[in-house]
């Protein structure tokens, strides 16, 4: 496991297991027709994930192209109104405006490396699109983006980017026509032509070995701020929270803590209008487990296992289900997960966006929001939050929100 560096390298090891396993969730419930395209998967992970060539490639598009490592900020004013000290991690100067970037420009080298000719992702408030079409472009392969015909109309900003970088974007009228019939279709076009097409995920959701592929990817993430932390004030934080959609930013940051038992890990998720099923996108809080799209995890379904629709006023919070590795760390208890509500994620926005001069993400508030609750609780703490990305393609929405609100 080449991205362990020697303190998480125990933990590392132990999850998840050859069949994909983190403890009880994760695994791969797929029909026939995707075994072998995910065999060959594997096999592609097996043979180039720590590939020296393969690192070395990676580590360079990251360095130059997406701008590497990103900086960790003291924020001063939230440390002083907080009574804390406010570190942030800055996914949000990475290309493209968020942590997706690592994973997706991870995902392009791995499928040149098995001779693919085209990409396809699904995407829903378009951010892994985006970040889908840069790799592509940047590496030179066509890129097909599967998103439902609802977010194509309530993501237009991120549609037109998609093409001006050459992607062809595909809307999926089935179902609730939102991110998990793109998802849906994205597969079927996969299982068409296993060997000349790629699916880049977007996050660290789906079948075996996608979860863990996406973690290594993003794990840069949590390498990164770890040695900044200690760099900069000679010490671990005493906690780190991140925002949880599928939950790759936030593996990405605690995977390399996990092995430091002092640090508290906390992800928070979109607790929408309250805690109601479909008023929320909060599996780990209030799911049940279930398969949901090849993975074994906690969803949000009613008694009759009918997978519900969500709720959250942040787009890329908005999923019913969560990667089978966080449904591993809530049971284990090395993770504590909880919720911020969408009114608590817009108030954090606005005193971050106002007292530091970032406009973060609204996936990203919810950490704000969860870290901001700590603090009043554990005065003088020293906390690190994943800023995943920035707030600029959230405009529509904050407009409608938070500024007529304001006015
Ligand atoms: C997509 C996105 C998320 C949610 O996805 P995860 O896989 O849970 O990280 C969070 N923040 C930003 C800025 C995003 O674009």
């Amino acid at each position: 496991m080449t991205s362990a560096s020697g303190a998480d390298a125990t933990a590392a090891a132990a999850v998840p297991d050859r069949r994909g396993r983190f403890g009880p969730f994760g695994g791969r419930y797929v029909p026939e027709t995707l075994v072998a395209a995910l065999d060959r998967l594997q096999a592609g992970v097996d043979r180039y994930l720590s590939n020296a060539d393969f690192q070395a490639e990676f580590r360079g598009e990251l360095a130059t192209w997406v701008g590497r490592p990103t900086a960790l900020t003291h924020a001063s004013t939230l440390s002083r109104r907080w009574g804390a000290e406010v570190w942030l991690k800055r996914e949000d100067l990475a290309h493209t405006g968020a942590h997706k970037i690592n994973n997706a420009v991870g995902q392009t080298l791995l499928a040149k490396r098995l001779g693919a000719k085209r990409i396809i992702a699904e995407t829903g408030a378009g951010q892994h699109g985006v970040a889908s079409a840069a790799a592509a472009a940047r590496l030179g392969l066509p890129c097909t983006v599967y998103m439902g015909a609802v977010d194509v109309e309530r993501q237009a900003p991120n549609v037109g980017r998609m093409k001006l970088l050459g992607a062809t974007v595909v809307p999926v009228t089935s179902g609730d026509a939102t991110l998990r019939v793109a998802i849906d279709e994205a597969l079927r076009d996969w299982v068409a032509d296993p060997e000349g097409t790629y699916y880049s995920i977007g996050s660290a959701v789906g079948p075996h070995p996608y979860p863990y592929l996406v973690r290594e990817l993003q794990a840069v993430i949590g390498r990164e701020a770890r040695a900044q932390m200690i760099e900069r004030t000679g010490a671990l934080p005493d906690a780190a929270f991140a925002c949880v959609g599928g939950g790759s930013n936030a593996i990405g940051l605690f995977h390399p803590f996990l092995a430091d038992a002092s640090v508290h890990l906390v992800g928070v998720e979109a607790g929408g209008r309250g805690a109601g099923l479909g008023d929320n996108a909060a599996s780990l809080t209030y799911g049940t487990p279930g398969v949901l799209q090849g993975s074994y995890t906690l969803i949000l379904q009613d008694e009759h296992g009918q997978v519900r629709e969500t709720h959250s006023v942040s787009a890329g919070l908005d999923y019913s289900g969560v990667g089978p590795e966080h449904a591993y760390l809530l049971r284990t208890g090395r993770v504590a997960y909880e919720a911020a509500t969408d009114a608590e994620a817009l108030d954090a926005l606005v005193e971050c966006a106002r007292h530091e001069g970032i406009l973060p993400a609204i996936e990203t508030a919810h950490a704000f929001a969860g870290a901001r609750r700590y603090a009043a609780t554990h005065p003088g703490a020293r906390i690190l939050i994943g800023c995943s990305g920035r707030g600029d393609k959230d405009m529509p929405i904050l407009q409608r929100t938070v500024l007529e609100g304001l006015a």
